[in-house]
């Protein structure tokens, strides 16, 4: 089956679900980016900027499985924002500095203007500034002008990556990014050695769960030999107007198990620092990665703590009937993946 033909199709359904849902987010995406890091208590020094949105997302397009806002962002309105939010944060070392997409994407903020926030942020006393960014967004010619200000041991980069396997990426995800765009980026990153965490996504749309957790793995085992610092794990959420949910409504979909983080940590731990991400989410998921209702909450506190320790030791002591559920789930097969998507989206 022609894999362009299948993505076509997905693409359609998704298209679908982004009218029903984006036209409901007319809001401002600093104030939502506030309020949760309040909601969930996020003890981060986090600015989420107000821009005018993923440029990859426009036109109802974009990543599949992406439930972020439509900007509403103005360019004009973006440093005082940024000014505004910063006052709130002086004295700290380390901030966050989050868009709605790629922050060296200069259809989001423009290179002068990415160079200014940082310039003053290195200015204000931070001494480590982490953005985030699709591979495709690192130029290298912007970063050597980048670096004339800011030395890159102030910068640390949150690299998309998702998945390893270029089927995966281009029908499941629908990223628009090739893996050599990857290895290019960590390339570049290497070579002017500015830290990169590299972001991989657990249990894309359609993977059957054992599938999902050998990607992870084959996508881990890359990230690391291509020279990144640390891998986030980042498992799959639900939220609204997503692919994921879609199918998850229908029945093809069930969240990854903690029973598969815990494992692909254990598998992996030993290659560098890795940690499980993805709680910042905007906006916030309706369901999150879990196991059974009697242990999914104490496991999320070992994964928090090992994210502080990378003591994988914190995981021995975890046992729970849902244990066999998860075992069952690892053993269901699947037919080959383009037929498989083309049942889900007709609803076999
Ligand atoms: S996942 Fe990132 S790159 Fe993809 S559409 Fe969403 S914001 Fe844009
Ligand atoms: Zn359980």
């Amino acid at each position: 089956m022609d894999k362009n033909h299948v993505r076509q199709h997905v693409l359609e359904i998704v298209k679908d679900l982004r009218k029903q849902g984006l036209s409901k987010y007319n809001t401002n995406t600093s104030r939502i980016v506030n309020d949760t890091i309040k909601k969930v208590k996020l003890k981060r020094v986090i600015i989420g900027l107000n821009t005018p949105g993923c440029s990859y997302g426009k036109n109802l397009e974009g990543c599949f499985h992406c439930g972020y806002l439509k900007g509403y962002g103005h360019l004009n309105n973006m440093y005082n924002q940024f000014l505004e939010d910063l006052k709130q944060y002086a004295g700290q070392d380390t901030i966050y500095l989050y868009s709605n997409g790629s922050f060296f994407d200069p259809e989001e903020i423009p290179h002068k203007l990415q160079k200014k926030m940082l310039m003053h942020l290195v200015d204000s006393g931070f001494k480590r500034i982490i953005v985030e960014t699709r591979p495709d967004f690192i130029y290298e010619a912007h970063l050597n002008d980048l670096l004339k200000s800011i030395p890159s041991h102030y910068l640390k980069i949150g690299l998309g990556f998702d998945t390893y396997n270029n089927d995966i990426r281009d029908v499941c995800l629908n990223k628009g990014f090739t893996r050599y765009q990857y290895d290019d980026a960590a390339r570049i990153l290497n070579k002017n050695e500015i830290i990169f965490e590299t972001r991989i996504v657990l249990k894309p749309p359609f993977l059957t769960e054992d599938e999902a957790i050998k990607e992870a793995l084959l996508s881990i085992e890359h990230a690391f030999k291509k020279g990144s610092n640390e891998v986030s794990l980042e498992p799959l959420a639900i939220q609204d107007y997503t692919l994921q949910d879609y199918l998850r409504k229908k029945g093809f979909y069930r969240v990854p198990w903690l029973w598969s983080v815990i494992s692909i940590i254990r598998d992996v731990h030993y290659k560098g620092r890795t940690v499980v991400g993805g709680e910042a989410f905007l906006p916030l998921p309706k369901e999150i990665a879990h196991n059974c209702n009697k242990c999914s909450d104490s496991i999320w506190q070992a994964i928090d703590n090992f994210n502080k320790t990378q003591d994988i030791i914190l995981f021995d002591s975890f046992d729970c009937d849902c244990i066999e559920d998860w075992k069952k789930d690892l053993n269901t097969k699947d037919i080959a993946l383009f037929n498989r998507i083309m049942d889900n989206i007709n609803g076999e």
